[in-house]
């Protein structure tokens, strides 16, 4: 019986069990690897580091995708940093919006996911919506004149490729590229174990915009609990929450989800008291 054993926090390891192993390869960019476990179905990895499964893809999916684009209200144009796999794009189309532009560095990851994740992507990269960009998400926002109702950042962890997409000049180049009541959305780690992280996007966010900060759902392999994702926007306080306008938007759009809904959505910006000792 073989095993991956996950190496991001150096200290504390998950292991999922291979039950059947599925592709493992290097791309130009990065480490990858499909395999089936009985409990998650196909698990994606990268760098030795888990990004999605196909049990529990939906928890962070639909929390990246659709609190902002309810919060927003009339997303037009959505552009997603990362997300090799599809699944965050698959959710942003469940919306009415005009386009979703997705940039990842990574061709291949990508048809390696459209290849052995269909489950997670869903024909999404084949919606007439999609504007897929293979290239460098911070050279992406330094570079584009187009503007974006919401960006969401679906990266890899601050390791490798993904590294510039924490930086002080990335956040300010996705700034520029919002509209008026744009937001920003970012993958910001499990608090509990990347603090770091967590306390580096803050004070960025609050260097660079007029509101930011975090909201949180367990994402079951991501180890350590709660996962923060952090938004930030000059236009838009997201947590402000309006639970009537995101109830009503929610039904007008007929969402089919199966974590996400208004009540989620409302609990998910309630701060625990060590994270608001930190600033949040
Ligand atoms: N949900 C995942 C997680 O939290 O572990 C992340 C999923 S997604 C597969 C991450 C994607 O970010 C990968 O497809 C990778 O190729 C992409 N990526 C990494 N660095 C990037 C960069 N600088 N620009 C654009 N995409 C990047």
């Amino acid at each position: 019986m073989s095993w991956f054993h996950e190496t991001l926090h150096p200290e504390i390891r998950e292991s999922i069990r291979i039950d059947q192993p599925i592709y493992q390869g290097k791309t130009a960019f990065q480490s990858v690897e499909v395999f089936v476990n009985e409990t998650l179905g196909r698990v994606l990895i990268l760098d030795g580091v888990v990004q999605t499964t196909e049990a529990d893809e939906f928890f962070y999916h639909e929390m990246l995708a659709h609190v902002p684009i309810l919060a927003h209200g009339d997303a037009r144009q959505v552009l997603i940093i990362g997300g090799g796999d599809g699944g965050c794009l698959e959710e942003v189309l469940k919306h009415p919006v005009d386009g979703a532009t997705m940039v990842d560095l990574d061709g291949e990851v990508v048809e390696l996911c459209k290849q052995h994740l269909p489950e997670i992507c869903r024909g999404a990269f084949e919606d007439p919506r999609t504007d897929l960009v293979i290239g460098d998400g911070a050279k992406y926002v330094a570079e584009t004149d187009k503007r974006f109702d919401v960006i969401i950042i679906d990266s890899t962890d601050p390791i490798g490729p993904g590294t510039v997409l924490y930086e002080q000049a990335f956040y300010a180049n996705c700034k520029r590229c919002l509209t008026e009541r744009g937001v920003m959305i970012t993958q910001n780690g499990v608090p509990i174990f990347q603090r770091e992280e967590y306390l580096n996007s803050l004070e960025r966010f609050r260097a660079l915009f007029r509101h930011g900060s975090f909201y949180y759902a367990a994402v079951p392999t991501y180890i350590g609990g709660d996962l923060a994702f952090g938004w930030a926007s000059d236009g838009l306080n997201l947590s402000d929450v309006d639970s009537a306008a995101i109830a009503k938007r929610y039904d007008a759009v007929g969402l089919e989800t199966q974590y996400y809904n208004p009540e989620i959505h409302r609990a998910a910006f309630a701060q625990p008291n060590y994270l608001k000792a930190l600033g949040a």
